[in-house]
């Protein structure tokens, strides 16, 4: 029954797919046997780096296993601001005050990077100031929810404005939340648009991509590397890491430090216009406040509903999942529960055992990644912070500098404790009053 919610003509790959040329590949052949920087993997972090390094002077060779941002960075849900990551409190736990303070301006410089990026290069990737709302979906969340935007606008300036339960309808049309709070700062794009954007910039600067090829080891050789990839391999000067939640055992280091977890969102049918204007009256970027998150927006054209979440508790199908997101979304808003999905997929994003993304230098290679699911501004940032790092750059400098990349012990890159996780979680997320 469930299933019926399911366009006939389901598509099983990601709505910003459509109208795009996905398996080209702009650079055809082999790659080269010598390249002074390999960057594997072609997503925001690899290709920001190449741009850097590119614009640089350097010769710059990227390597995707699959097709040009095969990965995360055409598949996302294109929601940007900066508000993003553990609260400052949990930081100041963690880190103590000044290092939250220093750690969370990190992050809010990585949404100024990206926006500036977007305006400089005029990438055209419907990028527009929509605003984020975050709605409680508890009464008892509401409160700590305010009490943390707050803390947001005091310390680091990020606009906030709480929403009470009897105001929320001008921003949402849903009687499901308790109140929300507005950031009227956050933004949002067309993720495949943006990545197409860059990789045209990249191409421009001189840089090269080959897809279809995947690495399966780097070997630290005297004062450079070997990449291998099947039947042959690249001698490189330095090595950029940029392969996130694809990460496998072909760098088994960074596979031990990263949690690969699916993330699984819709794309509706169009809807009647006067059917969008109720619903998101003000085209806001929304969030709910429970621990396994839900996101959703309307399409940058504004005839859809795209809404995404973690609907399963092991990795699915995306044909199971659609239904799933689907329930999830009449919750919310019941006018659309005979709208069909027209697409459903997934992707792998990276956590990281200290919920914060990790920059920096391991046996040589230096890597950019683990964006805990909030990665288009930071994966653009610290794409650019690895390439300033190997340019000896100061501003490669990072918060995450001094940060251990956490593993833990018989952890090695499949995550057998999600399920249970998961399943703690949307159990303090139901039981939220
Ligand atoms: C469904 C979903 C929704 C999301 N929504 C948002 C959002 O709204 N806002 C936000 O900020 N973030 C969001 N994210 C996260 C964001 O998209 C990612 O953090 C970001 O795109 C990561 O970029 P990346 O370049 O590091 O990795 P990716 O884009 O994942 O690229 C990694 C690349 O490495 C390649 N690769 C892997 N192994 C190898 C190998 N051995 N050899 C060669 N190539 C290899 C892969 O093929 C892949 O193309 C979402 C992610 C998903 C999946």
């Amino acid at each position: 029954m469930a299933a019926s919610v399911l366009a006939s003509n389901l598509k099983a790959t990601p709505y910003w797919w459509e109208g795009h040329d996905l398996p080209a590949h702009p650079s055809a052949g082999s790659p080269p046997e010598r390249a002074e920087v390999v960057v594997i993997g072609s997503g925001y972090t690899g290709l920001s780096a190449a741009l850097t390094l590119a614009r640089a002077g350097r010769q710059v060779v990227i390597l995707d296993a699959e097709q040009p941002g095969f990965g995360c960075s055409t598949r996302n849900g294109g929601q940007v601001g900066p508000r993003f990551g553990p609260s400052f409190a949990e930081l100041s736990r963690a880190y103590g005050v000044d290092k939250a303070r220093r750690l969370k301006r990190e992050n809010h410089a990585a949404y100024d990077y990206l926006t500036d990026l977007i305006g400089t290069e005029g990438i055209d990737c419907d990028f527009k100031t929509t605003g984020h709302l975050l709605c409680a979906h508890a009464a008892d969340r509401y409160e700590p929810a305010v009490r943390a935007a707050e803390t947001e606008q005091r310390e680091f300036g990020i606009e906030a404005h709480a929403i009470p339960k009897a105001e929320q309808h001008r921003e949402v049309g849903s009687d499901a939340f308790h109140g929300a709070v507005l950031f009227p700062g956050g933004g949002a794009l067309d993720p495949m648009k943006y990545h197409r954007g860059l990789l045209a910039r990249v191409l421009a600067a001189g840089a090269t991509l080959f897809t279809g090829q995947r690495v399966t080891g780097v070997e630290r050789d005297g004062k450079g590397f070997t990449v291998k990839l099947a039947g042959r391999s690249i001698t490189a000067g330095d090595v950029v890491l940029a392969t996130n939640g694809y990460t496998k055992d072909a760098t088994p280091w960074w596979q031990r430090r990263l949690i690969p977890i699916g993330s699984y969102i819709i794309a509706t049918e169009e809807l009647d216009p006067a059917l969008m204007a109720k619903i998101c009256p003000k085209g806001r970027m929304l969030n709910e406040t429970r621990k396994v998150v839900y996101y959703y927006r309307p399409s940058p054209d504004n005839r859809r509903i795209l809404f995404g979440g973690r609907v399963a508790l092991s990795e699915t199908d995306p044909r199971v999942s659609g239904p799933r997101l689907h329930e999830a979304m009449v919750r919310v808003w019941p006018e659309l529960r005979d709208v069909k999905v027209t697409h459903s997929w997934m992707g792998f994003v990276a956590f990281t055992f200290a919920h914060l993304p990790h920059v920096g230098v391991q046996d040589g290679v230096h890597y950019a990644m683990g964006y805990c699911g909030n990665g288009v501004p930071r994966s653009t940032f610290y794409g650019h912070k690895a390439a300033l790092k190997i340019l000896g750059h100061p501003d490669g400098a990072s918060e995450m500098d001094q940060l251990d990349f956490q593993t833990r012990p018989l952890y090695y890159g499949r995550p057998w404790f999600l399920a249970p996780s998961i399943a703690y979680y949307k159990l303090k997320d139901r039981l939220a009053a």
